[in-house]
């Protein structure tokens, strides 16, 4: 049975709501098997800053091809790595990115392995993430909730608009501010922050795009903020 609730309803009800009508629109993930490896989580995602998935992929397995191993990535020279990055956008800054992190992370976990985030309490794995170059709070919470299961809920322009849209958050919220307030309304329970960050990521792609959101085919259509103020009186 459809839940009874309106536009009008608290932020705290609609992102509940959210929560189990996309949990049923698109099935409930399991957290446990990370899509990578956390190593591959990181450089995948810094490589991923205005590139597209597809393009983003090809780099880091042309960077892993031609330089298997990370220490090899490290002692590349910087021209050789850029071009193995060429299909993501600033092939050249990403790479000396990727260099100075795995410097940084070699000297605190020789073996290249991030397993010691597991043992910090989630802000201190959050700054510790945060002051390799090139790695900024999407990168951060995403290898943290993915790959360690912390709970954080990563933001991206599809959470954050889809959010705004419905009415969960406002207008004027940031991205990072956005994080928080999310976090205050939801479970600190890793499974429902990634259940959560998955569907509404999947549904800003398909059904609550940037462009033309397909509000007609959207099981959130009944509390959603936009569709009542702009879509249903034909403004946008
Ligand atoms: S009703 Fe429309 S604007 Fe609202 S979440 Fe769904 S697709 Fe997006």
């Amino acid at each position: 049975m459809a839940p009874d609730i309106s536009a009008a309803a608290s932020p705290v009800e609609k992102t509940w709501q959210t929560h189990l009508i996309l949990n049923d629109f698109y099935g409930e993930l399991d957290l446990r098997q990370p899509r990578r490896d956390h190593m591959h989580e990181l450089i995948s995602t810094m490589l991923s800053h205005r590139t597209t998935h597809a393009n983003e992929e090809k780099a880091y397995y042309r960077m892993r091809e031609r330089y298997p191993t990370w220490p090899e990535v490290m002692a590349t020279p910087l021209e050789d790595l850029t071009a193995a990055l060429e299909t993501a956008q600033y092939p050249g800054a990403k790479a000396i990115n990727i260099q100075k992190a795995l410097k940084i992370i070699q000297e605190k976990s020789p073996d290249f392995t991030l397993h010691f985030l597991k043992e910090l309490p989630v802000e201190e794995a959050m700054t510790w993430l945060m002051h390799l170059p090139g790695v900024g709070f999407k990168t951060a919470t995403l290898v943290l909730l993915f790959n360690f299961h912390q709970p954080v809920l990563p933001v991206d322009t599809h959470v954050f608009r889809v959010s705004q849209r419905v009415g969960i958050i406002g207008a004027k919220v940031t991205a990072q501010k956005a994080h928080t307030l999310l976090l205050e309304m939801l479970p600190r329970e890793a499974p429902v922050l990634f259940n959560f960050h998955k569907h509404l990521y999947w549904h800003g792609q398909r059904i609550c795009t940037w462009k033309l959101p397909n509000c007609e085919a959207c099981p959130l259509q009944m509390f959603c903020n936009y569709f009542h103020e702009v879509r249903e009186k034909g403004i946008g």
